[in-house]
């Protein structure tokens, strides 16, 4: 029995569908995140499962318990949004302590549960502080902290890190990441960056369009994403994909070059060829392509090619630094090429795979 499964779950506003037949488990301590851009469901569907959204169809089961129709108070559910909603006319300590207040937790509780969580977020010195004298990241604390006192069986995340600037929502990336590790508790964490959810997740579900695209580890959705969708939504920089025709043992786009394939597909057959920028090389043989420009980034050059009509982005490594307008040679990792169907979208596999 995993800790939270959803069943042929839809959400509709009236004829307008926004979930459609969604089946996941989420099981004990595990750290699951739905990722996928702006629109595609991602806080409906979290907040049906803290009960603050009702459901169209389907079931939602928490502990086993069918939850269809409890209240959100009686989920023993946790939910930290983007915005971290504190009430601005009280202190950090009320903050954390209004829910229990509200459920008549004993006093001396409450002060012994304020405290321990402060003392796992790092925030003992400022229990006397109100909201609006508390940095960003501090206030996404205090946040985490009024969710932390509850005890709660599980905990939802909203784009916790979206206010943050870049370097603070790193920081706080990784905070989130080690409170997991100590408190143990199934987390479910929504975001629509790629990179939040490669970093955080030990389970990523990939939603496209109100339906789950796909769901897997990290790696396992970076290696083996079903479709083009999941290919160029999870990886950075974005995968080159490129419309090809199969010759042979290549397969040759309109004016562009013969692209190596690593298994054999009937001739003619168009396709949608993936290749990472990691994954190509630049060298002596291969691909004659280009340099249209180059982006340092330290350790890398991120750089555009031109071949044909065929524009790739190349990760570099600088100790061999090539210049706008280079003419240069490029081979790719044949393990690494992933090929998809030009009409569905969905990945191609060797034949016996
Ligand atoms: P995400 O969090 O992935 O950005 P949301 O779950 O907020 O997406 O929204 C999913 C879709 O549902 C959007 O197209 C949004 O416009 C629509 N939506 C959200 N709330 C309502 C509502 N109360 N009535 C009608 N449509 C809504
Ligand atoms: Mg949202």
């Amino acid at each position: 029995m995993s800790e939270i499964e959803l069943r042929h779950v839809d959400k509709r506003y009236g004829a307008i569908s926004i979930l459609k037949d969604i089946s996941l488990d989420m099981n004990n301590g595990e750290f699951v995140v739905l990722v996928g851009p702006s629109g595609c469901g991602k806080s409906t569907l979290l907040q049906m499962i803290a009960g603050l959204e009702d459901i169209s169809a389907g079931e939602i089961r928490i502990g086993g318990k069918v939850v269809n129709d409890m209240p959100a108070k009686e989920r023993n559910i946790a939910m930290v949004f983007q915005s971290y909603a504190l009430y601005p006319h009280m202190k950090v300590a009320e903050n954390m302590s209004f829910a229990l207040k509200l459920a008549k937790t004993p006093k001396a509780e409450i002060r012994q549960r304020v405290q321990h969580a402060a003392s796992i977020l790092g925030l003992e010195n400022l229990l006397g502080r109100f909201p609006r004298e508390l940095s960003g990241g501090q206030r996404q604390r205090v946040a985490m902290g009024r969710a932390i006192v509850r005890d709660p069986r599980a905990f939802l995340f909203d784009e916790p890190l979206s206010n943050l600037d870049a370097k603070l929502r790193v920081k706080m990336r990784s905070e989130i990441k080690k409170l997991h590790k100590r408190l143990g508790k199934t987390t479910v964490y929504v975001t629509h960056d790629q990179i939040e959810a490669m970093t955080l997740a030990d389970k990523i579900v990939v939603l496209n369009e109100g339906r789950i695209e796909q769901v897997g580890t990290p790696l396992e959705l970076y290696n083996h994403p079903n479709s083009v969708f999941v290919a160029s939504f999870i990886g950075s920089p974005e995968i080159n994909l490129v419309t090809a025709r199969v010759q042979g043992n290549v397969a040759i786009p309109d004016n562009g070059p013969a692209l190596p394939l690593p298994f054999a597909l009937p001739n003619g057959r168009e396709i949608v060829y993936g290749i990472r920028p990691q994954h190509i090389m630049i060298g002596d043989q291969g691909i004659a392509a280009t340099v249209t420009l180059v982006e340092p980034t330290g350790d890398n050059q991120e750089v555009s090619v031109q071949a044909g009509d065929v524009n790739l982005y190349v990760i570099a490594n600088s100790e061999h630094p090539v210049s706008t307008g280079d003419e240069i040679k490029l081979s790719v990792d044949l393990d690494k090429v992933l090929l998809f169907d030009s009409q569905d979208k969905t990945r191609i596999a060797m034949a016996g795979m």
